[in-house]
């Protein structure tokens, strides 16, 4: 049975993407406010050896055999996936079986240390998260391990662009109030000049988040950083959400009916429906992007919960 991969799902970023989940749910080094996976449960710093590599090379060949037309393999899904201490031995791994090239979703945090730099060094795109150059900002938005601060960070991933040889996108979270001022983004501007990224990309809220005191900015506030940023000597750009059916790769209309018909059953959070399909997380995102999209379910946050509910139930 696959685990650890899965998809492949539609990605705007990367285009057909096969992801792979190497992190427990859900083990992080930060607890964002805006994490769609929800609370941190294992806020760590700790590198650790999750799982077999050879269980996660035996699954990705079995995709990849089958399915001829993914652009990427993406390490992703339910935490930090550079607190796997086989990172690196998966990447080389990988490119002993296939050419198709390797993105990393990370959140940056460990690239201050050298071993995690060269681990990931073959990795054709790194894509790290960067949210706030000020320790405070850090502190709320992000709600760090405390053995991490913003500013190590930052020169971590000063030192790992000296070094890598692939692209860094850069990926900005704006949220309401929080890193929206002129003041805050003035921080991450010095900082992204420093980073020396490939590109920019900026990103808001679009799913219901880990705590409900979060909110997006709108699409005309990521526009004007966009013009504020234009000095940069990199693209910047805004990252949108897919949500049209037929951009969801291996798109399954079974499992559409299924998550359908359960929540039309009762109201139900991502992690009953992960355990009910047996999918991973980030697959079922992209079914309940196009439910929501279409008006057929609505999320409503109850307590630290997310449940999607039949919008039946909302008229
Ligand atoms: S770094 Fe990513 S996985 Fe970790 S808490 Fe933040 S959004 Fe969630």
């Amino acid at each position: 049975m696959i685990k650890h991969v899965f998809g492949p799902v539609a990605s705007r970023r990367l285009g057909i993407s096969l992801g792979v989940d190497i992190i427990p749910f859900k083990t992080c080094t930060l607890d964002c406010l805006y994490c769609e996976c929800g609370r941190t449960t294992d806020l760590t710093i700790e590198r650790k050896s999750f799982v077999d590599p050879q269980l996660i090379l035996g699954e990705i060949k079995e995709i990849i055999t089958r399915d001829p037309h993914i652009e990427y393999i993406t390490f992703s899904g339910s935490g930090e996936p550079t607190l796997n201490i086989d990172i690196g031995n998966i990447i080389t791994g990988i490119k002993t079986i296939t050419t198709i090239p390797i993105a990393i979703l990370t959140n940056g945090t460990l690239l201050h240390r050298e071993t995690v730099r060269k681990e990931i060094a073959n990795a054709d795109v790194v894509c790290p998260s960067l949210d706030a150059a000020a320790p405070e900002t850090f502190a709320v938005l992000n709600r760090p391990h405390k053995g991490l601060t913003i500013n190590t960070i930052i020169n971590g991933l000063i030192d790992f662009r000296k070094a890598f040889r692939g692209e860094i996108w850069l990926e900005v979270f704006i949220a309401k109030g929080i890193n929206d001022s002129d003041h805050e983004l003035g921080k991450i501007y010095q900082a992204i000049k420093k980073i020396r990224p490939d590109k920019v990309q900026l990103n808001s809220l679009d799913r219901p988040p880990a705590c409900e005191h979060i909110y997006p900015v709108d699409i005309d506030m990521l526009e004007q950083i966009v013009k504020k940023w234009k000095d940069l000597p990199m693209p910047v750009e805004i990252i949108k959400r897919i949500r049209r059916r037929e951009e969801i790769a291996a798109f399954s209309h079974n499992l559409e009916n299924n998550i359908l018909n359960t929540i039309n059953r009762r109201p139900l959070t991502i992690n009953d429906l992960v355990t009910l399909t047996g999918k991973n997380r980030l697959e079922i995102f992209k079914y309940i992007d196009v439910l929501e999209k279409e008006k057929k379910i609505y999320p409503k946050i109850v307590g630290d919960k997310i449940f999607y509910a039949p919008i039946s139930r909302y008229l």
